[in-house]
């Protein structure tokens, strides 16, 4: 039927205007060709520049990637600690560390961190990732193969570890940074509770000796791109990549993030058996990161009235009269929560009182898995087909500070109502506001300027990198 050829891409542009490589067979990976037929038609195209470099980069993954013969070279460098002699191949290694929403904007960061540096991008796989994402990349696997010899020190690396870079700088304070003899590797700690030392990471001196190490291994929690904007080094780089600055993750993710096909399996049957034949289809990602047990009244009490202040449901009417003829307009409200409280309370205010428009809606919660489990492959599995089934609405709500709002928005290329976060365990007024940008923000980015050696407002040296609306001190791109 027309409907199925639609959902199965057939006359989409399934390559996403040549953001995908053309070089994988369909059946491995469905969502790949897939995700595009749920998705709103997009303005946004990507530029010849960045499908050329990522042409680029699939070459360089293919030649340095695991088990090929350069990878097995500079190896060798890593095992005997010897001296780097000029190989052709370097590589910054992604830990696998915290969040499913955080881990998929820092592998996003990562990767971008390579493109802009020819490194090889490679992934620790965890204790989930090889289940819930496909091979981005043709040919040559993007897994950190399991004998790498760091391995064992991945969960230990710390601001205190020999190998980590801020801790090399406080160890030289006085000694010239170019002076030092470059070793095999060095660790990058990129995590928010980082310091001075660590953060010198985002100055261009410091990147010039960092190019000459061939494994940099990086743990982080963050999404530190826009700080990457503020680097003199990949300005032109960067413009070039994404002359429309706000579709930098929209873009990366929508390249690099395809669910197996298990996990396939629950976004399709989901959507098309709750979402798919409602006129409108809205998204309400519910995070909540104060203290106390919880469900609260006013958090509930701040979601309606964000959705009815900005006209995206409609509100209830104390008149039984109202009647919906058939034909009405009908609405699916897409919860997404680790409790079910809120959805339960939606929709049986919906159920019991006519909408004052006459428009049905529908309320739909997928799971509510109670709290956080990030070491439990089916509680990832969820967590990763909701946040793409949130990618899938017309419109979304999101929570203040939460990745797993970021990654639903990015990929969707959706400019959320964002819920301010509640103070004093109440519903601020305005109770949302839009997004500037689909953006994700940076949690914790560095205040300094690298040239004049001194605090800096980053968040107002450029137009394009910006205060985030949901957290005073974040970063976004705009
Ligand atoms: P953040 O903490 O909101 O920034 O998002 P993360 O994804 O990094 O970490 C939260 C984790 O809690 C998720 O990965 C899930 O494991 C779980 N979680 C939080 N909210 C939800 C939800 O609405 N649905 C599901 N299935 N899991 C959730």
């Amino acid at each position: 039927s027309e409907r199925f050829s639609k959902l199965a891409g057939v006359h989409q542009d399934k390559l996403l205007g040549g953001l995908l490589s053309a070089r994988f067979s369909e059946g491995t990976c469905l969502s790949r060709y897939q995700s595009v037929a749920f998705r709103k038609k997009m303005p946004h195209k990507p530029s010849s520049y960045l499908i050329s470099r990522l042409r680029r980069y699939e070459i360089l993954h293919e030649k340095c990637g695991p088990h090929a013969e350069s990878y097995n070279k500079t190896l060798e460098q890593l095992k005997f600690g010897r001296q780097p002699e000029s190989s052709d191949c370097s590589y910054v290694v992604w830990i696998s560390f915290s969040g499913l929403g955080n881990r998929i904007l820092t592998l996003a960061s990562a990767f971008l961190y390579a493109l802009l540096t020819n490194r090889v991008l490679l992934v620790d796989p965890g204790v989930d990732m090889v289940d819930l994402f496909c091979e981005p990349f043709p040919e040559v696997s993007w897994f950190l193969p399991l004998d790498f010899p760091l391995k064992g020190q991945f969960n230990s690396f710390n601001q205190n570890s020999p190998s980590c870079y801020g801790r090399m700088l406080k160890d030289n304070v006085s000694a010239n940074l170019h002076g030092l003899k470059p070793p095999s590797h060095v660790y990058l700690h990129l995590v928010h509770d980082y310091d001075d030392q660590d953060k010198l990471f985002f100055c261009d001196e410091n990147q010039d000796f960092l190019q000459k190490i061939p494994w940099l291994i990086m743990k982080t929690d963050d999404y530190f791109i826009p700080s990457l904007f503020l680097m003199p080094s990949f300005e032109q780089e960067l413009k070039n990549l994404f002359p429309n600055k706000e579709t930098v993750f929209h873009f990366l993710g929508q390249y690099l993030f395809h669910p197996t096909n298990s996990v396939w399996g629950l976004i399709t049957r989901y959507y098309q058996a709750y979402l798919a034949k409602a006129n409108e289809k809205i998204g309400i990602q519910i995070r909540i990161f104060d203290s106390g047990s919880g469900p609260f009244q006013y958090v509930l009490d701040q979601i309606l009235a964000c959705a009815v202040k900005e006209n995206l449901l409609p509100e209830i009417s104390r008149q039984d009269s109202i009647t919906s003829p058939s034909g009405t307009k009908s609405k699916a409200v897409l919860v997404t929560s680790l409790t079910s409280w809120y959805s339960q309370q939606m929709r049986s205010m919906y159920w019991e009182h006519p909408s004052t428009t006459g428009e049905l809606v529908g309320i739909y919660q997928p799971s509510h898995e109670e709290y956080q489990q990030t070491e439990k492959q089916i509680h990832n599995r969820k967590a990763l087909a909701e946040m793409f089934l949130l990618s899938f609405t017309d419109v979304l709500i999101t929570s203040s500070w939460s990745t797993f709002g970021y990654v639903a928005q990015g990929l969707g290329g959706l400019k959320p109502w964002i819920l301010y976060k509640p103070e004093n365990q109440s519903a601020p007024d305005p109770p949302c506001g839009r997004a500037m940008s689909m953006e994700p923000c940076f949690h914790s980015p560095p205040f300094y300027d690298c040239k004049v050696r001194r605090g800096v407002d980053t968040g107002a040296l450029v137009p394009h990198v910006r205060h985030c609306e949901d957290m005073s001190w974040g970063l976004k791109l705009v």
